[in-house]
């Protein structure tokens, strides 16, 4: 999801490909700028508690909305500094300052990952592909990988298996159902997807728990525990979006208040 001007796609020929990065090669960092990075919720999740922000706060300054690359849900963008280059908020010379928590796509690289879940479908289809930007010199190192090694050392396995509930539903091709609830519906994405101590605020702070019925054991990890927010918030808007019979509506609850 971090596209720089001059990327080429290739196929991975025999699930093997090329690449090493290290602090000694002469284009380190060049590929922190100039991205058009896109965030999911979980890099946010992840680079928000990094950096000790709330995520208002964290997407108030780091990130900007965008709707350009999606027909129905806004998508989140890395914001790049001001300067000539255009570089990441995050780069130093000595590397990325965040690393252990950069976001999926940076972790990723150079593969690249289109992933489709279809529906009454258990597994998410997979296509790799290599990424070869011009100034990358990585691809000329000694060091050969599969895809699998390559996602194991990097961690994308993990970001995947959080991401690809979202992924379903930015991919759904349900309808949202009336004209008149859209807006709505679009805040509660942004809200649920990328605002989630809002998210957090908004179902504590609501008739929320008296709507639905939620185990008392999984309400006391929503108020603390980001990944089950984050899960949950992911059911929540399958359940408001599409309809689906994620959440289960308390008995009686329509006649309360
Ligand atoms: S080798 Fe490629 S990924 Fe590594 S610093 Fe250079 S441009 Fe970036
Ligand atoms: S988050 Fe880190 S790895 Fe990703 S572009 Fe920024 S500095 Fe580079």
């Amino acid at each position: 999801m971090a596209l720089g001007n001059k990327d080429i796609f290739e196929p991975v020929v025999g699930n093997l490909f090329r690449f090493r990065c290290h602090k000694e090669i002469p284009c380190f960092t060049e590929c922190c700028a100039d991205l058009k990075l896109i965030l999911t919720p979980y890099d946010i999740l992840r680079i928000k508690k990094r950096l000790g922000l709330r995520s208002e706060a964290f997407l108030d300054r780091y990130t900007d909305m965008t709707m350009e690359d999606h027909g129905r849900f806004p998508l989140v963008l890395l914001r790049m500094n001001e300067d000539e280059k255009r570089r990441c908020p995050f780069v130093t010379p000595e590397g990325c300052s965040i690393y252990e928590d950069r976001p999926g796509a940076c972790r990723i690289y150079p593969i690249g990952r289109a992933a489709l879940k279809l529906e009454g479908e258990k597994n998410v289809r997979e296509k790799f592909f290599v990424v070869t930007e011009s100034h990358c010199l990585g691809f000329e190192e000694d060091k050969e990988w599969t895809i699998e090694e390559w996602m194991a050392s990097e961690g994308v396995d993990e970001y995947n298996a959080m991401n690809d509930q979202w992924m379903e539903i930015i991919t759904s091709q349900k309808g949202l159902g009336a004209q008149e609830n859209l807006t709505r519906k679009i805040q509660m994405f942004y809200l649920a997807s990328y605002n989630l101590d809002r998210f957090r605020d908004f179902i504590f702070g609501s008739r929320f728990f008296r709507l639905f019925n939620i185990e008392d054991d999984l309400k006391e990890k929503l108020a603390s525990d980001d990944a089950a927010l984050m899960k949950f918030g992911f059911d929540w808007l399958k359940f408001s979006l599409f309809g689906e019979k994620t959440l289960e509506i308390r008995q009686g609850s329509r006649n309360e208040d």
